[in-house]
């Protein structure tokens, strides 16, 4: 991307600015001759004075470009959901729960350009990170700790406004628990975070992260028992401010992105939405994704 995108990216990180540079970076990266005109869905959500309407949405174009096919049908777009910008023609089924055990997710195989963000933790709250993620409207899966948030549940209902969706990232964030618990123990462990999820934020979880990211077939029984419906672990993380990459060194479709909820929050998310703009990819809700919102 050239330096005068970048800057008027980062003066102006609205919506609008932000998917019709991608939009229009999309089509010349695939050829397309033209972009048709802003389409604005009828909706109480999306028609609010302080939020622009939604452009017609980059990864669509994609989609109808990569496919070679027509426009996904009616009933995948949804419109009256914010976080939902655009039918995709599905192209990765979730595996289901086998022999008992939740599948685990690393990656999304997918040929349409999108990335999913993912937040841990908890641990830090600063209204900077409302902000920036409202700013931004990036959707997120947010994998919390009920120890860690305890004490400030409203914090997150701020994200669930913003488009994102707690998941569960157990009750006390034990990194050793593979070793040092057994399926009980970690079946308590993924069950407390559901009931408390679903006490504070209306909503069961259907993903699980474990602490550390180790998990085990112990782990992947108590997770199935506990309802959840995939493992997420990653490939590409934001930490410190920059980005890791366990595969290369640019994000691709299908990436599932760690951050954390710390103080460098900032610097980690302008670290990801470098890489994110750099590699031409819309930034999507993973539970949208799977159908497992
Ligand atoms: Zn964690």
């Amino acid at each position: 991307m050239c330096e005068e995108h970048q800057t008027a990216l980062r003066a102006q990180p609205g919506r609008r600015a932000a998917l019709g540079l991608l939009g229009a970076s999309l089509a010349t990266a695939l050829g397309a001759c033209s972009v048709p005109q802003p389409t604005v869905a009828a909706s109480a959500e999306t028609a609010s004075a302080a939020r622009p309407g939604p452009l017609l949405p980059p990864a669509l174009i994609a989609g109808r470009l990569l496919n070679a096919g027509p426009a996904a049908p009616a009933a995948l777009r949804r419109p009256g959901r914010k976080r939902i910008r655009h039918g995709f023609i599905p192209d990765f089924k979730l595996p289901p729960v086998q022999h008992g055990l939740a599948p685990v997710l690393t990656k999304i195989e997918t040929k349409h350009p999108v990335v999913f963000l993912t937040i841990d933790d908890g641990i830090t709250r600063t209204p900077e990170m409302v902000g920036l993620m409202t700013d931004y409207d990036y959707p997120a899966s947010i994998f919390l700790a009920r120890n860690f948030v305890q004490a400030d549940p409203g914090f997150f209902k701020q994200f669930a406004a913003q488009g994102s969706l707690v998941e569960n990232h157990t009750v006390s964030h034990n990194i050793n628990m593979v070793s040092q618990m057994g399926y009980q123990k970690q079946l308590a462990e993924i069950t407390g975070m559901q009931d408390y999820a679903q006490q504070h934020f209306g909503r069961r979880p259907t993903l699980f992260r474990p602490p550390g990211g180790a998990y085990s077939t112990a782990m992947r029984q108590a997770a199935a028992a506990a309802g959840i419906k995939a493992i997420v672990t990653w490939e590409a993380k934001s930490s410190a401010g920059h980005m890791d990459y366990q595969y290369g060194n640019a994000l691709r479709p299908g990436d599932i992105v760690l951050m954390h909820f710390r103080p460098e929050f900032a610097a980690d998310l302008a670290a990801f939405r470098g890489a994110q703009l750099a590699a031409g990819l819309e930034v999507v809700l993973l539970e949208d994704f799977l159908g497992v919102a």
